[in-house]
């Protein structure tokens, strides 16, 4: 038997998926076989990643959708423990967002004089461009849910672990700033709040880059940026 090594499994695993896809649904995606083929299975699911016409569904991966059988979608197929490494962060982010049925969000950058975590009053008034900021900050100073999530979670930044009692001493005591992780795109109408859920406690370091991006980055994104820039800081770089 031929070992074969982790890029080459995928591709053959691609190529698998393309077969079974076809008998479950019927659609049978000539188009992607050839470009799997011709690109080989990774850089063929990098691109198919890449991919993004304007909120639509692909044909086949809507297909699978509605014969419930995702799982033979090259998004799973990615996601897959075995196949994870090959790819980024971010290849891996949309893949589970395509999977998990949420509408494409653009990421953009906010400028630094816009983002306004943490800073942003109760009773500031509306500004034309920033009600998307107002509406999420009201999520954040709900003195409630705050508490809910607090009493769950604790005081340390769940971002970069740092805790300001341990920093600062009694003055940091329950000093921290929480953030509403469901970005609005994500909610519906009826949406409700679930504090222990849907918020965490970040330190305002980290809360306001988290808002350098709108929707917010990922509180798991963050943290595996940091770690990295760590590690690379750490052995001279
Ligand atoms: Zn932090
Ligand atoms: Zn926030």
């Amino acid at each position: 038997m031929v070992r074969m090594n982790r890029e080459q499994e995928l591709h053959q695993r691609m190529v698998e998926i393309y077969t079974e896809a076809g008998r479950e649904t019927g659609h049978w995606g000539n188009y992607y076989l050839r470009a799997v083929r011709s690109k080989g299975g990774l850089a063929a699911a990098k691109n198919i990643l890449k991919q993004q016409p304007a909120g639509k569904i692909a044909k086949g991966f809507q297909a699978l959708v509605d014969a419930d059988r995702t799982d033979l979608s090259v998004e799973a197929v990615v996601l897959a423990p075995r196949f994870r490494p090959l790819f980024t962060q971010a290849e891996i982010v949309e893949a589970q967002r395509r999977l998990s049925g949420l509408p494409p969000v653009p990421q953009h950058k906010v400028p630094p004089e816009r983002n306004f975590s943490g800073e942003i009053d109760d009773d500031v008034e509306v500004v034309e461009g920033s009600r998307r900021q107002v509406m999420v900050n009201a999520y954040e100073r709900n003195p409630r849910a705050r508490k809910a999530c607090l009493a769950k979670h604790g005081y340390r930044c769940s971002v970069c672990d740092m805790s300001f009692a341990e920093r600062y001493g009694e003055i940091g005591r329950h000093f921290i700033h929480v953030h509403h992780k469901k970005p609005l795109a994500a909610r519906r109408k009826a949406y409700k709040l679930q504090p222990t859920v849907d918020l965490v406690p970040v330190c305002p370091n980290c809360h306001a880059m988290l808002h350098t991006q709108d929707p917010p980055l990922r509180v798991d994104v963050l943290r595996a940026l940091l770690a990295k820039r760590e590690r690379s800081t750490s052995t001279g770089g």
